[in-house]
């Protein structure tokens, strides 16, 4: 039977986009606050959420044209990604962005954003760079100089970071000379790179969490530490109260996730003396802290800013 005409588009007509979009979320478990909110989000906006476990991702690497198995199935019709890809599994985890992101298929994050924002001393490079005000921070291996590395970032105490530490867990403060010498030498003993930074006093335990999507900035909370403690993690018992953030710190925090190019991005802030004072920007932020303490829907827009991404991505690709 010969097809009618209409049946046989031209082959030069403009892939329209699909009405109904899948949109995957990479992610260890789907139980995870995070996600299951997101695959609320996605359900409510008429759409198809694909909870994905990252792990479970196999890459295959065929000349031009790169695939994704799932439990041996091929991945097809992806309008979107979403990485939640956590600390433990960052190498293999941003490989299975980047080989999205070959197979053309928008991601946000991007594998390049993300790597560059867990790696803390490339991000505050990057930040500084661009005149962002960080705290005054040092990295050196050299253990005969820690007085002259205290003298740079202004004195004691002196925070210490481990480059790839998360939720608080890495993060110290040394009082003594003494206490900081045992510390890093402990650290360095143990193969780990660790950064020296300013004590940012004025903060009293406190810091800013902005949630920015694109470019704004959708819920912020302050966090508040727990008696005792100088970190304001909520997994280091922190509680989240919401914030009305000054036009200053809205700028800050979207300047910083454009620079590292996020399209979402967890961006945690000391209230310093003048202003905001970047600490880092978190690439696949937890919001479950920031909704119960806002009240706000963070999650639909994230999707919402998802699909239009995708949709925008994909306009750009059928423009003759
Ligand atoms: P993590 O990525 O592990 O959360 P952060 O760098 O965000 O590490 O630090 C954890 C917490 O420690 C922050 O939320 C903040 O409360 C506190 N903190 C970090 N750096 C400083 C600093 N330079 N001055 C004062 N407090 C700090
Ligand atoms: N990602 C966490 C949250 O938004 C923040 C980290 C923390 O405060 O422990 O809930």
């Amino acid at each position: 039977v010969e097809p009618r005409p209409s049946d046989t588009p031209p082959p030069e007509a403009p892939r329209r986009p699909r009405l109904k979009k899948t949109v995957v979320i990479l992610s260890r478990k789907r139980s995870l606050y995070s996600t299951r909110r997101m695959v609320e989000a996605i359900k409510q906006r008429g759409h198809r959420p694909l909870v994905l476990d990252t792990l479970r991702c196999t890459m295959v690497l065929a000349p031009g044209q790169p695939r994704m198995l799932y439990r041996g199935v091929d991945i097809k019709g992806v309008d979107v990604v979403i990485p939640r890809i956590g600390a433990s599994i960052t190498g293999y985890g941003l490989a299975v962005v980047n080989h999205f992101e070959m197979m053309g298929v928008p991601v946000l994050n991007g594998a390049g954003p993300i790597s560059q924002s867990r790696d803390k001393l490339r991000a505050l490079q990057l930040l500084c760079r661009s005149g962002l005000d960080v705290p005054r921070t040092v990295m050196a291996h050299d253990r005969s100089n820690v007085r002259k590395l205290v003298e740079e970032v202004g004195g004691l105490p002196v925070i210490i970071k481990l480059l790839r530490g998360t939720q608080g867990v890495g993060v110290m403060i040394a009082h003594s000379l003494q206490e900081l010498q045992t510390i890093v030498n402990t650290f360095w003993d143990l193969g780990q790179e660790v950064v020296l930074q300013e004590f940012v006093a004025e903060s009293k335990g406190r810091d800013v969490r902005a949630l920015v999507v694109g470019d704004k900035v959708v819920g912020a909370m302050r966090r508040r530490a727990k008696k005792g403690e100088f970190r304001s993690n909520i997994h280091r018992g922190g509680e989240g109260h919401p914030v009305e953030l000054s036009p200053a710190y809205i700028d800050v925090a979207v300047r910083a996730a454009r620079l590292l190019g996020l399209e979402i991005a967890g961006v945690d802030m000391l209230e310093g003396r003048a202003g905001p004072r970047l600490m880092e920007l978190n690439s696949s932020p937890g919001f479950e802290g920031l909704e119960k303490a806002t009240g706000q829907d963070i999650a639909g827009a994230m999707m919402d800013h998802a699909l239009a991404f995708a949709s925008a991505r994909t306009a750009a690709y059928s423009r003759p």
